[in-house]
C-alpha cells in the first residue's frame, strides 16, 4: 500500500488520505481545515491527476473530512463515493452551510477564492454515491484485481465509518474518527475482533490523561452543575459545541438534567442554525433506525477498557435515543443574532449551546462569547477539543482578568466570565486506541489526525505495546510504501 496524507500540516484539519492499493487509487475524506481561510485551507490535492481516483471514501460529515469534498469530485469525474446511508443524508445539509459560510466570509474577509465550490457541485456529489451499509462487504474489480471494502460502525458520529480495506490478501484498517463508549445519543464503535496487517489510526486525544476513576457521566453531572449553579445566579451560559452530533448530545443531556431537577426549569435555550438543521436529518434516520444500520452490533466486538466503565444512565445498547422532543421539551429556539452584541450582557439568563465548538471567528459562539465575557456571573463551558491557534484554544489558555481579543468584532474585553473545559471528547481515549492497536497486532501502524505532540506519545506508547510494528508518523504530503 502506498500512503500520502495530503494534510499540509501535521495537525486535524484539512483531513485527507491518499491510498494506492495495486490497481486502485483512493481518497479517503476531502476536509477542510477550520482555522484557515481561502486555499490555505484545503487538503494538498495539486499531486493528484484528474480522473485518477476510483473511490474516494467518506469515514463521516465533519468539515475536516468533508469541507473540500466538491473540489476533489470535480476532478475525479469517474470516482464513486462510498459512505454510509446516513451520511449521504447529513452531507448536503453540512456542504449546502459550508456554501453559505464561505459566501459571507467572502464579503466579510474579502477571500477572493470563496466559495470554493458552487451549490451545484456540492449537490453533484449524491448522483456518485454508493452507499455502504455497515457490515456488508463489498468488492471492487480494476484490471482483474480485487478489492475489497467493509464499513463499521465507528461511533463518534451519526453515521460514521471506520474502513477495511483487503486487497491481494492483506488487510488494512482506517480507524476514521472513532468513539468506543456509547454516547446518550449514539452506540460505540463497533469493530469485531480480527487481525490486520496495517493500522491507520486517529491519534486526537495523544495528549489526554485522565485519573483511573473519571467517567463520561461524572464529568457530565460537574458541567451540569457548573450551569446549573451560572443560571441560578442570574448568568447565562455559552457551550460551545460542533453543530454535527455534539449539539445533539449536549441538549440531551440539558434535557435529561433538567427532568432531573438538576438544571433550573424557567431558562431560555438558543442553539445555532446549523445544529438545528442537523436535528431534522437526525431525526429522519433515528425513525428509521434499521434502515440505517443503526442496530448493527459486530460479532466478537473489541472491548477497549472504556467499555467496562460505563454510566448507568445510558441507553440499552443497540437503541438510538436523539430525539427531536427533547428539543421541543427545551423549547429550543434559534440565536437572535441582532439581540447580541460584543460587551453587553443578556439581560435574562439564558443558555445558548453554538457553534462552533472551538470558538472559531465569526461564528454564533464567537459573538455570544463576545457578550458574555466581561461579565462575572456568565459562564463558558467548552466540552470537546480545541485546537491551540483557534481563539477556543487561546482563551482555555488564558488566566481570568487577562485581556482577551475578538479579532474579527475589533472588540476586547478582560476575562471576567467563568471559563471551563469539560472533557466529553466524540474522540476515543488513547488507552483505547492502544488496545485496538494491540489486538489488531498489525505489522504497520500510521498515525494520522493529530497534532505533532499527541502523535509523538502514540509513536512511543505504540513502540512499546507493539516492538515488532514499523510505526510511520508520516511528514505532511510525503509518500511512504507500507
Ligand atoms: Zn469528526
Ligand atoms: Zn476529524
Amino acid at each position: 500500500m502506498k500512503f500520502t496524507d495530503l494534510n499540509p500540516k501535521r495537525e486535524i484539519g484539512a483531513h485527507s488520505l491518499l491510498v494506492d492499493v495495486g490497481e486502485f487509487r483512493l481518497l479517503i475524506d476531502g476536509g477542510m481545515s477550520p482555522k484557515d481561510v481561502g486555499l490555505a485551507c484545503l487538503p494538498d490535492y495539486t499531486r493528484i491527476a484528474p480522473d485518477s481516483v476510483d473511490l474516494i471514501i467518506l469515514t463521516h460529515c465533519h468539515l475536516d473530512h468533508i469541507g473540500s469534498l466538491p473540489c476533489i469530485h470535480r476532478s475525479q469525474p469517474s470516482a464513486r463515493v462510498l459512505m454510509t446511508p446516513a451520511s449521504r443524508e447529513i452531507l448536503p445539509v453540512m456542504l449546502q452551510n459550508s456554501y453559505t459560510v464561505m459566501l459571507k466570509q467572502r464579503d466579510e474577509k474579502e477571500v477572493e477564492e470563496y466559495p470554493l465550490f458552487s451549490r451545484s457541485e456540492a449537490d453533484a456529489i449524491d448522483l456518485d454515491v454508493f452507499a455502504m451499509h455497515f457490515g456488508r462487504t463489498r468488492e471492487f474489480v480494476k484490471n482483474g484485481e480485487h478489492l475489497r471494502i467493509t464499513f463499521y460502525p465507528a461511533g463518534h458520529v451519526m453515521g460514521a465509518a471506520a474502513v477495511l480495506l483487503e486487497h491481494g490478501g492483506k488487510k488494512h484498517f482506517f480507524t476514521g474518527d472513532i468513539l468506543f463508549r456509547r454516547q446518550h445519543t449514539l452506540n460505540g464503535a463497533q469493530i469485531p475482533t480480527m487481525q490486520v496487517d496495517t493500522l491507520v489510526t486517529e491519534t486526537t486525544r495523544g495528549l489526554a490523561e485522565h485519573s483511573a476513576n473519571f467517567t463520561y457521566e461524572d464529568e457530565a453531572d460537574r458541567l451540569l452543575e457548573s450551569v446549573a449553579k451560572a443560571l441560578r445566579e442570574g448568568g447565562s451560559c455559552l457551550l460551545p459545541v460542533f453543530a454535527l452530533g455534539r449539539m445533539q448530545e449536549v441538549v440531551t443531556l440539558i434535557c435529561e438534567a433538567r427532568h432531573r431537577g438538576i438544571l433550573p426549569r424557567n431558562f431560555p435555550v438558543y442553539c445555532s442554525g446549523l445544529g438545528l438543521a442537523v436535528v431534522d436529518v437526525f431525526e429522519k434516520i433515528g425513525r428509521n433506525g434499521k434502515k440505517y444500520g443503526l442496530n448493527y452490533t459486530a460479532p466478537d466486538r473489541i472491548s477497549p477498557p472504556v467499555l467496562q466503565n460505563l454510566g448507568h444512565r445510558l441507553a440499552p445498547e443497540g437503541e438510538m435515543v436523539f430525539r427531536k422532543r427533547s428539543l421541543n421539551a427545551l423549547n429550543v429556539r434559534p440565536l437572535p443574532r441582532s439581540r447580541v452584541k460584543a460587551g453587553i450582557d443578556i439581560r435574562r439568563s439564558s443558555l445558548f449551546v453554538m457553534s462552533s465548538g472551538m470558538l472559531v471567528e465569526n461564528t454564533p459562539a464567537y459573538q455570544v462569547a463576545a457578550s458574555l465575557m466581561p461579565f462575572s456571573h456568565n459562564l463558558i463551558a467548552f466540552t470537546g477539543y480545541c485546537d491551540i491557534d483557534t481563539p477556543g484554544g487561546k482563551l482555555l489558555g488564558q488566566a481570568p482578568g487577562d485581556i482577551f481579543r475578538f479579532e474579527t468584532l475589533e472588540f476586547e474585553t478582560p476575562i471576567r466570565a467563568r471559563v471551563e473545559h469539560y472533557d466529553l471528547s466524540g474522540h476515543a481515549d488513547r488507552e483505547d486506541l492502544l488496545h485496538l492497536a494491540k489486538v489488531m497486532n498489525p505489522s504497520s501502524i500510521v498515525l494520522s489526525h493529530g497534532d505533532g505532540n499527541a502523535r509523538k506519545w502514540f509513536e512511543g506508547a505504540l513502540t512499546m505495546a507493539l516492538p515488532a510494528a514499523r510505526i510511520f508518523n508520516p511528514e505532511p504530503q510525503e509518500t511512504y510504501e507500507i
